[in-house]
């Protein structure tokens, strides 16, 4: 019987932290640009780079708040393709899984 609870706290601990990196993220973006256009540039570039990791937490948070809805309607653990529960060492290694690993192996779901 796969530890539901402790894999919640573990979700909620990372939906904190991701929360608190965007925060961080979003006040780089928010600093004026260097008034030299050669460091604007730069800048700019590393803007591009916040966002991309930006939206990529952003998509964290979304499986994050996803794994705990189906935690709270009882369907966690169980793989949306064939139907049968997930592996606890799975769960364990990827707590937003949503796919058995013969079913993420076939490439089913992403
Ligand atoms: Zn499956």
């Amino acid at each position: 019987m796969t530890d539901v609870n402790s894999l919640r706290v573990r979700l909620w601990r990372r939906y904190a932290e991701l929360g608190g990196d965007l925060a961080e993220i979003e006040a780089d973006l928010r600093e004026p640009l260097d008034a030299d256009f050669a460091e604007q540039a730069n800048e700019l570039e590393e803007q591009v780079a916040l966002e991309a990791l930006e939206s990529r937490k952003l998509r964290e948070m979304a499986d994050i708040r996803a794994a705990l809805a189906r935690i709270a309607d009882g369907s966690y653990g169980t793989c949306v393709v064939c139907g049968e529960p997930i592996a606890e060492a799975r769960l364990q290694a990827l707590p937003t899984a949503i796919t058995c690993i013969g079913c993420a192996g076939k490439g089913e779901q992403a």
